[in-house]
């Protein structure tokens, strides 16, 4: 099948969804390509047990519409992924977004043709689509990271991976499950599939700091109360770093003005709330070391309070800087390891040595199972697009010119690529802030700039290589000034065997939004606009 279209997006999970309305709204045609079977992108694939958003509802939902806001109830504080599916489904359905989406169509392949500034995107189906411009909304946690383990090809039982699950639900009763990694995703997925299973051995390479995340029915009264102002509630948490929680301002004294007893009682109030508020109980643990420390040694505290072997506990206590790696958040996470059908092994100090039919090897001995969960996380950020053969200008590869690290302007355009948009990119705060509210941001700009060249006669938008080279230069000065990039996480590209360690997101939503909103009142500078070709006249 082919098509002719102003714009093709790329994926239609949350932000492809909200991209598209966009689109429309500027008075454009698009064509959404979706690899899944529905919309949701990162939800439609993470079925596993205990998937719950790290978010509250009520800032993990779209501000586009008024009414749609208002209308709609959510019901926890946090939103599994069952209560998100059906969000997504409502919203496809009362924007009527399907019609536009081709689902299991995954794209392969995309090529700019200079002579008539145009896309020609292939995928797997055989579909060739035409467009003026691209949208990469391919999410920053979507191409899931599968560690090449010797002989795992060979285990006989069944390879589940969290950011790949059945549609199916996967019955663990009376089963010997593994698990292979402690980030967001173990730790959800662990106490749940514990109390299923006859044995659960868990893989730990790193631990993770794991909070409890508080998960209640949402209150009626607060969510009636933040609808009586959703406007201004918004525009509250855009002034936020993290562009959101801006009902629990960051305390901005520095942990060493209270006395240990003060201290205490303050992290035993915010561990006790439940959420990620703990960093922001003192305005320093994020830009000082010692500060870090304090914070870090509390968690620690309560992980050798709940953990009853002490030798368990000990495995389970992370070193590393609080907060450098994504903070976890669920509920009796630790709690699951004072069970008798679990057990921790460390593979930091016994690494795999090889996956048998049956068995799973460490330095350490030998376990017999018949499921391998892979929770290990994604190749995030770049992942989705580097999996794109993507081809700018005179054929240069994306793949390519970002193998020294990914390079771009504003997180949005990147040199050489006319015409193409990355939806919170690298070098732009996407995983730093709430991800919805960095979504609508861009999808606002985006079909704001989409409108503006429209009625411009402005042919072709393109970041220039001196703006691209600032822009990068500006993001790791800001990661800097922070501990964010003291420790190997997924934010570097540590977790990756072989990808380049280049801090990718951008600290600090608000001035980052001001910033795009500046460049979108002054003419785009960065960009280089090129004009349609004024018509021949006739002689
Ligand atoms: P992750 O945070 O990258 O965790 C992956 C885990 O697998 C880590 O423990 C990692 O250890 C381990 N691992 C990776 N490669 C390995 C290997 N070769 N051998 C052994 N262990 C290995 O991935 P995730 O848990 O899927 O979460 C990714 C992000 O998705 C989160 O940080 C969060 O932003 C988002 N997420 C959010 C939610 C939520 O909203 N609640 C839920 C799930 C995910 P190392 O630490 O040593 O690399």
């Amino acid at each position: 099948m082919t098509g002719k279209f102003d714009v093709v997006i790329v994926g239609a999970g949350l932000a492809g969804m909200q991209m598209l309305h966009e689109v429309r709204g500027a008075g454009l045609t698009a064509q959404v390509l979706e690899a899944g079977g529905g919309a949701g992108g990162t939800w439609y694939w993470n079925r596993y047990p205990g998937a719950r958003c790290d978010v509250e509802s009520l800032e993990y939902s779209y501000q586009f519409s008024a009414e749609l806001q208002q209308d709609w109830e959510w019901t926890r504080r946090y939103a599994d992924q069952a209560e998100i599916m059906r969000y997504i489904g409502h919203v496809v359905e009362r924007f009527d977004l399907a019609r536009d989406i081709r689902f299991h169509t995954r794209v392969e392949a995309m090529a700019y043709d200079e002579a008539d500034a145009t896309w020609t995107v292939r995928t797997d189906t055989g579909d060739e689509v035409v467009a003026r411009f691209v949208i990469m909304a391919t999410g920053c946690l979507s191409e899931p990271n599968v560690p090449d383990i010797p002989g795992v090809k060979t285990f006989a039982g069944d390879i589940l991976h969290t950011g790949r699950w059945p549609r199916e639900p996967v019955d663990f009763t009376g089963k010997r499950v593994g698990v292979i990694g402690t980030g967001s995703s173990g730790v959800q997925a662990i106490p749940i599939i514990a109390k299923a299973a006859a044995e659960l051995v868990v893989f730990q390479r790193t631990p993770a700091y794991t909070l409890p995340a508080g998960d209640e029915p949402l209150d009626p009264e607060l969510q009636a109360a933040i609808k009586a102002d959703y406007a201004g509630f918004r525009a509250r948490n855009n002034e936020v770093p993290t562009a959101g929680l801006s009902r629990f301002p960051t305390n901005p004294n520095s942990v060493f003005l209270f006395s240990a007893k003060e201290r205490e009682a303050i992290f035993e109030h915010f561990w006790n709330r439940g959420g990620p508020l703990l960093l922001r109980a003192f305005g320093d643990p994020l830009v000082d070391p010692a500060a870090n420390e304090v914070v870090a040694e509390f968690v620690r505290g309560r992980i050798r309070q709940i953990v009853t072997d002490p030798e368990v506990a000990a495995k389970l206590t992370p070193t590393h800087v609080i907060g450098c790696k994504r903070i976890c958040l669920g509920d009796g996470y630790y709690e699951t390891y004072n069970r008798p059908n679990v057990r921790l092994v460390d593979i930091a100090t016994h690494p795999f040595e090889e996956i048998t039919p049956t068995s799973v090897r460490t330095g350490e001995g030998s376990h017999e199972l018949d499921v391998l969960v892979f929770a290990t996380g994604y190749d995030a950020i770049t992942g989705a697009l580097s999996r794109i053969d993507v081809r700018g200008r005179d054929g240069l590869s994306l793949r390519e010119a970002w193998l020294a690290g990914p390079r771009t302007y504003l997180g949005l355009g990147v040199p050489g690529f006319p015409n193409l948009f990355t939806m919170t990119g690298p070098g732009s705060p996407s995983v730093l802030a709430n991800v919805l509210v960095a979504i609508h941001q861009h999808a606002t700009w985006i079909g704001e700039c989409l409108k503006h060249l429209a009625d411009n006669g402005i042919r072709t938008i393109e970041a220039t290589p001196e703006a691209e080279h600032a822009w990068g230069q500006h993001v790791s000065d800001v990661a800097a000034q922070t501990l964010l990039s003291s420790c190997g996480s997924w934010y570097l590209g540590a977790n990756i065997p072989g990808k380049k360690r280049v801090f990718m997101p951008l600290v600090g939503f608000p001035d980052y939004a001001k910033k795009c909103a500046e460049i979108a009142a002054t003419g785009y500078p960065g960009f280089a606009l090129a004009h349609d070709p004024v018509p021949a006249t006739q002689s």
